[in-house]
C-alpha cells in the first residue's frame, strides 16, 4: 500500500475526548473515529489490526476443535423469556419492537440463540461434544462507555459455546478452551494473567478471566505470592478476621456532625481515623432494602452481599430510597433504631468505640459497639479484598494488588441454560438428559486497546508484529533522487511478493515527518532508503521501540526483513 493513497487521517493534537493512551493513539494514528458514544468506525488500519486478532482467534479455536458459525445480531424476546434473562439482564439489553409489535433485542451475548439452535438439531450423545463459535458485533447499552474500544457499546466479540454429555466432559472442554485462550493471548503479545472470576450475569459456578496487566485497567486483581491464588477482587477469598470486642468501651451518644456525610468528612470533623467509623450502605436486593455495614477504610463486595442474601438481583439504593429507609438525608445512615435487615461485615465487630450515622440530619452516634448496638445484624464476610489482606486459600500470604483489562472470560455453565430451555440429548441408555454447557468470550476490539496500553511510547504505538496493520514501512527520503525512488520501489515490491505486508511512504514530505508518522502508526519495522546509502549499497532498518538503526546491505535486506517478520510472528 502506498501511504499517499492510504486513508489514514492522523491528528497532531491530542483529542479532548481521549481519557487513556490507547484511546488517544487509536484516534491520533487514524485507526478509529467515533460515530456516537461507545460506537466507532474502524478505518483501514484499524480494521486490519482487528482482522489480525480475529485470524489468531480463528486459528487457535479451529485447532481446539471448535467450528465457526454466524448467529443473528437481532434476537427475539421469546428465547430470553425462556431462559429467564429478559427481565434479569437489565438496561444493557437494548430492546425494541418490530412493525408488528414483536419484541426483540440486539444481542449482548448469545447463550439463548445457540441453545435454541442446538436443541433443535442435536438428539443423541453420538453428536456430542460440540463447540461452536462466532466472531460478531455485540451491542450492550453500557452505562459508561469509555476509553474508546476498551468499553464500547457496539464492539466485536468472539463467543464460543460448548455442549457435552456430562460434567467431566464439559470440564475437559473448558480446559481445552482455557489452553486455547493462553495461546491466543500469547500470540497477541500480551502480558496477562488468568484469574478466578465471578460469573455475573452469565451464570454458572466456575470461571476464569484473562486479565491484561496495566495501570489503566478497570478491574482489580489480587494475587497471593505464597500459593499463587489469583482472583478478581469481586471473587477473591480472603482470610476472615473474626476479632470481636468483648465489652463495649463507651455509651452510645449522639453528636452533631453538620454537613459531614462521607467517611473522610466525619473522620476529619470528629478527629478520628477512618477505621473507627462504620460505613453504612443501603442496597436493594430483590426490591427489598438492606443495610450493609463495613469498616470505614474498607469497601463492600456487592457479589458477596448478593450471595449472603441469596438474592437474584442487587443494586445500590437511590437517594430517595435511602431517605425512605433512614428518615434522614443521605450521608447519615446507621443501623441503630431501624427495623431494616442488616448485614454486618466481620470487620465492624473489631471496632471498640465506633461512629455510625444517627439516621438524623447532621448527626452521628459515637461509642458504637457492634455486638451491643447491632446485635440483630447478620454477621458475614462482605468486604472487598485489597492489597495486604491475608489470602483465604493458604491463609499465609498477603495479597498483592494489580489492575487489569479483561480481554477474555471462560465459564463453566453446567445446565443453567440447557435445563430451562430443554436442550437435551438421549444418552447411550436412551435416557433424556440436559446437555452440559460452557461459554467463552474474547473481546476482539478491546484487545487492540489493551495491546496499545502495554505497547506504546511517547511517539506512538509500538505494535507486536502479530497485531500490526502492516509489518514494514519503507521510507525513501529524497523523492527527487531516482536511485532512491527506484530502490525503495524495488524493496517494496520484493517484500510484498514474499507476503510481507508493507507500506511505501511515497509522500513528498520531509524525512522528519515520515519518521514521526511511522512511529505514530506503530509499524514494527522501518526501512529507510537514503541517497548516501543507495550510492554506497546499504539501507537502514529499525525496529519500532528501539533507538538504533541497523545498516543492512541492499542485496540482503529483503531476505533479512522477511525473516525477521516471520520470526516475530512465530508459529502462526
Ligand atoms: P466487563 O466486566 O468488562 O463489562 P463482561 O464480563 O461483562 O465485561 P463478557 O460477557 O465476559 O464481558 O464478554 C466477553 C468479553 O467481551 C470480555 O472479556 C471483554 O473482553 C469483552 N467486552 C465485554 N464488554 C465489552 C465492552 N463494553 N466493550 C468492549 N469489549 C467488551
Ligand atoms: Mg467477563
Amino acid at each position: 500500500m502506498r501511504l499517499s493513497q492510504l486513508f489514514v487521517p492522523t491528528l497532531k493534537e491530542t483529542p479532548k475526548e481521549a481519557e487513556v493512551v490507547s484511546h488517544m493513539l487509536l484516534l491520533r494514528a487514524g485507526y478509529i473515529r467515533k460515530l456516537a458514544a461507545g460506537i466507532y468506525n474502524f478505518l483501514p488500519l484499524g480494521i486490519r489490526s482487528v482482522r489480525k486478532v480475529e485470524a489468531i482467534v480463528r486459528q487457535e479455536l479451529n485447532r481446539a476443535g471448535a467450528q465457526e458459525v454466524l448467529m443473528p445480531a437481532v434476537q427475539p424476546a421469546s428465547i430470553w423469556k425462556e431462559s429467564g434473562r429478559w427481565e434479569y439482564y437489565g438496561n444493557e439489553l437494548l430492546r425494541f419492537k418490530d412493525r408488528k409489535g414483536g419484541e426483540f433485542c440486539l444481542g449482548p451475548t448469545h447463550e439463548e440463540v445457540i441453545t435454541d439452535l442446538v436443541r433443535g438439531e442435536v438428539r443423541s450423545y453420538r453428536e456430542l461434544p460440540l463447540n461452536l463459535y462466532q466472531i460478531q458485533s455485540k451491542f450492550r447499552d453500557e452505562l459508561r462507555p469509555r476509553a474508546g474500544l476498551m468499553r464500547g457499546r457496539e464492539f466485536i466479540m468472539k463467543d464460543a459455546y460448548s455442549f457435552d454429555v456430562d460434567e467431566a466432559a464439559a470440564k475437559a472442554s473448558y480446559k481445552s478452551m482455557y489452553d486455547a485462550y493462553c495461546r491466543i493471548f500469547d500470540r497477541c503479545g500480551l502480558q496477562y494473567r488468568p484469574v478466578e472470576a465471578d460469573t455475573g450475569a452469565i451464570g454458572g459456578n466456575l470461571s476464569h478471566e484473562f486479565q491484561v496487566l496495566t495501570e489503566t485497567g478497570e478491574d482489580s486483581i489480587v494475587s497471593c505470592p505464597s500459593c499463587g491464588y489469583t482472583a478478581n477482587v469481586e471473587k477473591a477469598e480472603l482470610r476472615v478476621d473474626t476479632t470481636t470486642v468483648a465489652a463495649p468501651a463507651a455509651d452510645l451518644v449522639q453528636v452533631a456532625t453538620p454537613g459531614a456525610r462521607t467517611i473522610t468528612e466525619v473522620a476529619a470533623l470528629l478527629g478520628r481515623s477512618p477505621d473507627t467509623i462504620v460505613k453504612t450502605l443501603v442496597f436493594v436486593a430483590d426490591e427489598v432494602p438492606v443495610l450493609v455495614l463495613v469498616r470505614g477504610d474498607l469497601d463492600v463486595n456487592e457479589v458477596k452481599v448478593k450471595v449472603a442474601l441469596g438474592a437474584s438481583t442487587i443494586r445500590m439504593a437511590a437517594d430517595r430510597e435511602v431517605e425512605a429507609v433512614t428518615h434522614a438525608p443521605v450521608g447519615f445512615a446507621g443501623p441503630v433504631g431501624l427495623t431494616t435487615r442488616v448485614l454486618a461485615d466481620h470487620s465492624v465487630f473489631a471496632i471498640e468505640d465506633g461512629v455510625v450515622g444517627a439516621n438524623a440530619a447532621d448527626a452521628h452516634l459515637v461509642g458504637f459497639c457492634a455486638s451491643r448496638d447491632a446485635a440483630g445484624a447478620q454477621r458475614v464476610d462482605v468486604r472487598l479484598a485489597a492489597g495486604g489482606d491475608a489470602c483465604g486459600r493458604c491463609g499465609d500470604g498477603r495479597f498483592e494488588f494489580f489492575r487489569g483489562i479483561e480481554v477474555g472470560q471462560v465459564f463453566y455453565l453446567g445446565t443453567k441454560y440447557s435445563e430451562p430451555m430443554r436442550c437435551t440429548f438421549l444418552d447411550a441408555e436412551g435416557v433424556e438428559r440436559p446437555m452440559v454447557m460452557g461459554c467463552y468470550g474474547v473481546g476482539i476490539t478491546r484487545i487492540l486497546s489493551a495491546a496499545i496500553e502495554q505497547n506504546h511510547d511517547a511517539d506512538g504505538i509500538v505494535w507486536p508484529m502479530s497485531l500490526a496493520p502492516f509489518h514494514v514501512i519503507v521510507a525513501p527520503l529524497q523523492l527527487k533522487e531516482p536511485t532512491v525512488v527506484e530502490l525503495a520501489e524495488k524493496l517494496y515490491s520484493e517484500l510484498g511478493a514474499l507476503g510481507v505486508e508493507v507500506i511505501l511512504d511515497d509522500r513528498d514530505v520531509r524525512p522528519g515527518v515520515k519518521f514521526k508518522d511511522a512511529d505514530l502508526l506503530g509499524i514494527p519495522l522501518r526501512v529507510t532508503v537514503g541517497a548516501r546509502g543507495a550510492a554506497e549499497g546499504f539501507v537502514e532498518v529499525r525496529r519500532r521501540g528501539t533507538a538504533a538503526d541497523e545498516r543492512v546491505a541492499i542485496d540482503q535486506v529483503v531476505a533479512q526483513v522477511a525473516g525477521r517478520v516471520a520470526a516475530e510472528l512465530g508459529d502462526g
